[in-house]
């Protein structure tokens, strides 16, 4: 097989190459540039256009609604419906038929702002949200200059921990830090403030004393912090959003992110964390399950990552039968249906060799998944028990 990287007028264009079901395109290299690279009469074919479909023939279980009632513990109604009372109404009737009894929010902030989210949630649909707070780092801050941020004045800590307290009073059931946390958010002299940065730990033991789970996202996917060329497997969706890249002469390694979180995991053992995205590191179950060994008070949830459990069927079914009780549900939603459906085909079915997104270019790597399968006591766990038991509000709903 020849591969080759060329331009096409300003165009770069890339030819998937070495994986064993790639196109094999042998190029003409007279091809003139506004012929499309498709792949056809003997033109190369460019990795965004390729499309296969498989000649596969097996079972195939189409599910439409989950087996058990779910709580999804991953869920951003602010951030994806921009607070539209027809888009809740719309998404509350996708719930009730695929059997989601509750969704949990992440995105409340703190103040005025998480009373309006909440009563954007509660006000038609108290028994199916619960919701969480966040911190407010900047406060009256300028967003491009770290040093007015209010994380840098004296006592942040526990004046956080104090509006979380009234956060808790207002109705939140838990704390969700975002990404932007160790990879964003900075310190007066330009540098990314630490994770576990002593001035923060007010703020995870009160959480603790508050019963206020804490939900943390952590760096990213592993292919994130590689090079974006020819040997990244997220090459497309890196190519496509540059920004999500975090290359290591910029950012601190993937590693070295984890391991900061898994200090203040270990330094607050009666705060529970939620590690979002299996904890942020689906790429590795066997690390994650250490993780889950050595801090008690860690569960995960696989919010957008069935792409990456349903690559590793074998492994990923042995792990949710051996931390069933350390596994909420989570989706990273509101999505589209179609997309809420392949979570129950992955959890519930053994189908094989199909898509994990609806979108027609898998959008978080080049393959397909394979269902896990799982047994009816595991499902009632992930989908509702461990949430219930975690998660304040939850069973009362
Ligand atoms: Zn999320």
């Amino acid at each position: 097989m020849r591969c080759s990287v060329r331009y096409a007028g300003r165009l770069a264009v890339v030819l998937l190459c070495g994986l064993a079901w790639a196109a094999t395109a042998v190029g003409q290299e007279t091809a003139s540039a506004d012929e499309p690279l498709n792949g056809r009469e003997g033109r190369q074919l460019l990795l965004d256009q390729f499309r296969p479909r498989s000649m596969l023939r097996v079972e195939q279980h189409l599910l439409k609604r989950a087996a058990f009632p779910v709580v999804d513990a991953h869920t951003h109604f602010r951030y994806r419906l921009h607070h539209s009372p027809e888009q809740l109404d719309e998404f509350v009737r996708l719930m009730d038929r695929n059997n989601i009894a509750v969704c949990v929010s992440l995105d409340g902030r703190l103040g005025d702002e998480l009373v309006e989210h909440r009563d954007y949630l509660w006000s038609r649909y108290k028994d199916r949200f619960v919701f969480y707070a966040n911190i407010d780092w900047r406060g009256d801050g300028q967003e491009d200059d770290p040093a007015t941020w209010d994380a840098h004045r004296p006592d942040f800590g526990r004046r956080m921990a104090k509006r979380l307290a009234e956060a808790k009073q207002a109705g939140a059931s838990g704390l969700k830090v975002f990404k932007q946390f160790g990879l964003g958010y900075r310190n007066p002299d330009g540098s990314l403030i630490k994770i576990d940065d002593p001035r923060w730990d007010p703020i995870w033991a009160a959480c603790g004393e508050l019963g206020l789970p804490v939900i943390i996202h952590t760096a990213d996917p592993a292919a994130f912090f590689l090079p974006i060329d020819e040997t990244n497997e997220r090459w497309e969706e890196l190519h496509r959003h540059p920004d999500w890249s975090f290359p290591p002469d910029k950012f601190p390694s993937r590693d070295a992110l984890l391991a900061a979180r898994n200090r203040v995991i270990a330094r607050h053992p009666r705060t529970t964390f939620i590690g979002a995205h299996m904890a942020n590191n689906s790429e590795d179950l066997a690390e994650v399950a250490e993780w889950l060994e050595k801090y008690p008070n860690l569960v995960v949830e696989p919010a957008s990552r069935i792409g990456e459990l349903g690559r590793q069927p074998y492994t990923a079914r042995k792990f949710f039968l051996k931390y069933a009780d350390r596994i909420l549900f989570g989706t990273d939603g509101p999505w589209p249906e179609q997309r809420i459906h392949l979570y129950w085909r992955f959890f519930e079915t053994f189908d094989e060799n199909f898509p994990y997104s609806e979108k027609e270019f898998p959008p978080q790597g080049f393959w397909n998944i394979y269902g896990i399968g799982l047994p009816e006591d595991v499902l009632r766990k992930v989908y509702h028990e461990n949430a219930a038991r975690i998660i304040p509000g939850v069973k009362e709903r």
